[in-house]
């Protein structure tokens, strides 16, 4: 393993990190009041500088107009840009796009790029990814209601989603419904491309999140297919390939996260020890002297420093053995992490008292929006099961 950073990325990081001090954290304070539709302009004016400076697609290969960083050092990129909730949309590598992008990167027809990936890959549309159901278990994606039914050069969509996260405004969603209801259970749904002018998608609502219901990209909404006709060319990879696309889709996926929390809990570090070394808490005598908080800081600094070598090693992992050999690395960073990440935003609000649960500073902001972590690209219980599973294997016994 080596985890050395070369010339080039050390270059590349310090540019991201003065860019994003410079342009993107001085526009945050605006998107949160005003919301992500109210500030387009500005974000697009963003976008733009952030092409221009070559920041653009981080995660994406040179072929296709993006950086061509290994996945290790996409996860250091996804650090500094973690840093604030602006960053990742302003280099066009924010999920879930940037899953979209790779899925038909990987698996799309040569028409299928042309119309669905070029504008992602521009910027100038947003997708969605549209799987789990409001009635059905998502920790189980072999177990779908949505349809998806061939009728001559067609599909008729009918179903029911929810969390479609970044629906309101996207031009797409890859949508995963069951075609082929009678094969095994890993081979029966596909992704399939829905346009959302299409006649019969539904937007029913952003589903609120802790009391915040958000707009355009920064959303959650809750869809519905009603006799939704798309062509067949719409099919993504084959029919019944939508479950092993979507393990394909997280794999990275999940890296992605990780160091976009590890970028979070630097922040809420930060805010945390300017905080302790400044607030008094008698003349004289700031909170940082107290040594309930500075075990905070240690605990908090020795969790992160560990959380990110666990990620750069799981990458580093999917860059030399594949992800099939990485699974169980995957699964250990993705609920660790998420446990180092609520833990981290908290102490750092705890220190903050009241200021610390306003709007006055993002932490509040990072609380409401990644307490799903433990939930999504699946949930702690899920992962920690394919850890033990594997494990114990090595021991002789086998887990269904
Ligand atoms: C912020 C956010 C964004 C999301 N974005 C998207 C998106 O863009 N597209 C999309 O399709 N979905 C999205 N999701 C949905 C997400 O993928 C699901 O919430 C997730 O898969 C869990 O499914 P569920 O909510 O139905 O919970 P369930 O499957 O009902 O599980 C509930 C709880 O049961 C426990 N559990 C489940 N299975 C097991 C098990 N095998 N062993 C032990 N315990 C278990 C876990 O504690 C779990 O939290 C998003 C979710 C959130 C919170």
């Amino acid at each position: 393993m080596d985890f050395a950073i070369s010339p080039k990325m050390t270059e590349l990081l310090a540019r991201l990190r003065e860019f994003l001090e410079r342009e993107i954290m001085p526009l945050e304070k605006t998107v949160a009041e005003h919301g992500f539709r109210a500030s387009q302009p500005q974000l697009k004016a963003l976008r733009a500088k952030a092409r221009e400076h070559g920041f653009w697609l981080p995660q994406i290969g040179r072929e296709h107009g993006g950086l061509g960083l290994s996945l290790m050092e996409h996860g250091m990129v996804s650090e500094v840009l973690g840093r604030s909730p602006l960053g990742h949309y302003t280099c066009n590598c924010q999920a879930p796009d940037a899953g979209n992008m790779e899925i038909l990167i990987q698996f799309g027809t040569d028409e299928q790029k042309q119309k669905f990936l070029a504008p992602l890959l521009r910027g100038e549309i947003r997708s969605c990814f549209s799987m789990t159901e409001p009635e059905r278990p998502g920790s189980n994606p072999t177990w779908l209601d949505t349809q998806a039914v061939r009728d001559g050069d067609h599909y008729v969509i009918n179903g029911h989603k929810w969390f479609t996260s970044s629906a309101d405004g996207a031009a797409f969603a890859i949508v995963m419904a069951v075609t082929n209801p009678d094969a095994p259970p890993h081979q029966r749904a596909s992704q399939i491309m829905v346009p959302l002018d299409t006649p019969g998608f539904r937007f029913v609502r952003n589903i609120e999140i802790m009391g915040h219901a958000g707009d355009d990209y920064d959303s959650h909404a809750e869809v519905r297919y009603e006799n939704c006709r798309v062509p067949v060319s719409n099919l993504l990879g084959g029919e019944g390939a939508g479950f092993l696309i979507a393990q394909e889709r997280l794999g990275p996926g999940r890296i992605h996260h990780c160091m976009r929390w590890i970028g979070i809990c630097e922040r809420s570090f930060d805010l945390m020890c300017q905080r302790a070394a400044t607030r008094e808490i008698a003349p004289g005598k700031p909170l940082g002297t107290k040594e309930i908080v500075q075990a905070w800081i240690a605990e908090s600094r020795a969790e992160i420093n560990a959380a990110r070598l666990a990620v750069l090693h799981a990458a580093w992992k999917i860059d030399n053995e594949g992800l099939y050999q990485s699974r169980s690395e995957v699964s250990c960073i993705k609920f660790f992490v998420a446990d180092v990440l609520l833990k981290v935003i908290d102490r750092a609000i705890q220190v903050h008292g009241a200021l610390g649960v306003t709007s006055d500073t993002p932490l509040a902001a990072f609380l409401r929006n990644e307490r799903g972590a433990r939930i999504y690209d699946g949930a702690d219980e899920v992962h920690k099961v394919v850890v033990a599973r594997q494990a114990l294997k090595n021991y002789g016994l086998k887990l269904k």
